[in-house]
């Protein structure tokens, strides 16, 4: 169901917004209470975490892809009838993403997870700037490689940058350009020779069990989920945040708009999270 989120590309136009944060001190300083004093934290976000990093959406009047929409290239039956134009596709989708930059939310959401040994990222983006964002991390100096797998995070609906093997499954993560000049020259498995695809979930197709058992374990087990830039409508993604409330946690809501989760959760903050979640996650835990 990769993309199948209108409200969130909806999210994407809305960088001009100002920041409210002054106008919120109180929600500020309460979820920051909360997310401070937890030990166990779930983080999910969704598109607009990305926004400020200017992630294009691939929907709309786009040169020459505009012609197709997601929902078009990113199923089976289109990499089955035409592997050729699907990987052209994400080759260029790969391009346009891959010189995106993190911003100061997936910096500032790196720095948690490296730090706080109970916080996990789950995420429902296929753009690798999570990734990105604990790679420079890491390689600034101020924290170990074995810190950062910890805080790898969970990717509810793959990656652009990862290929899976139609035969086998076998997955690499490669950065590479494909080379899509014809069928011959697509991809191939190191292990049994099958055409890779990119590893991410299309439509109509589920999401990986153990994949989403650890999202749900993280989900039932965290005293916060911290929702940033999701209106968090499709599921199962939709019901994480659900699950940490029936477990006894509550849910904070970072976003630029109300969303249904604004009910469920205990402090709804407005604005652009590249904005927020540097001053909301900037504090050391008081204890
Ligand atoms: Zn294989």
């Amino acid at each position: 169901m990769e993309e199948a989120r209108q409200p969130e590309g909806a999210q994407q136009r809305e960088e001009t917004q100002q920041p409210e944060e002054a106008q919120q001190p109180e929600e500020m300083d309460h979820a920051r209470r909360l997310i401070n004093s937890a030990d166990r934290i779930l983080i999910l976000t969704g598109a607009g975490v990305s926004a400020e990093s200017g992630v294009p959406t691939f929907r709309g009047s786009d040169g020459l892809w505009g012609k197709y929409r997601p929902e078009e290239l990113a199923t089976p039956e289109a990499f089955q009838a035409d592997p050729r134009l699907v990987w052209e596709w994400y080759g260029v989708r790969r391009e346009r993403v891959g010189a995106c930059r993190p911003n100061a939310a997936h910096e500032a959401i790196a720095r948690l997870t490296l730090e706080r040994e109970g916080a996990r990222l789950v995420t429902q983006n296929v753009d690798g700037l999570h990734e990105l964002a604990l790679e420079e991390a890491v390689s600034n100096g101020a924290y170990s490689r074995s810190s950062a797998s910890g805080a790898a995070p969970i990717r509810l609906h793959g990656s652009l940058f990862g290929t899976r093997c139609t035969g086998c499954d076998y997955r690499t993560m490669d950065r590479h350009p494909v080379d899509v000049e014809n069928e011959a020259s697509l991809p191939r498995c190191g292990k049994c020779a099958a055409l890779l695809r990119p590893d991410v979930v299309w439509f109509g197709e589920q999401l990986d069990p153990g994949i989403l058992q650890s999202a749900v374990e993280a989900a039932e087990t965290a005293e916060v989920c911290l929702v940033v830039g999701t209106s968090a409508l499709v599921h199962p993604a939709a019901s994480l945040p659900l699950l940490t409330r029936e477990s006894g946690g509550v849910v904070v809501e970072v976003n630029t708009e109300p969303t249904p989760l604004t009910e469920v959760a205990v402090v709804s903050i407005r604005g652009p999270a590249g904005q927020i979640l540097p001053h909301l996650l900037s504090v050391e835990p008081e204890r």
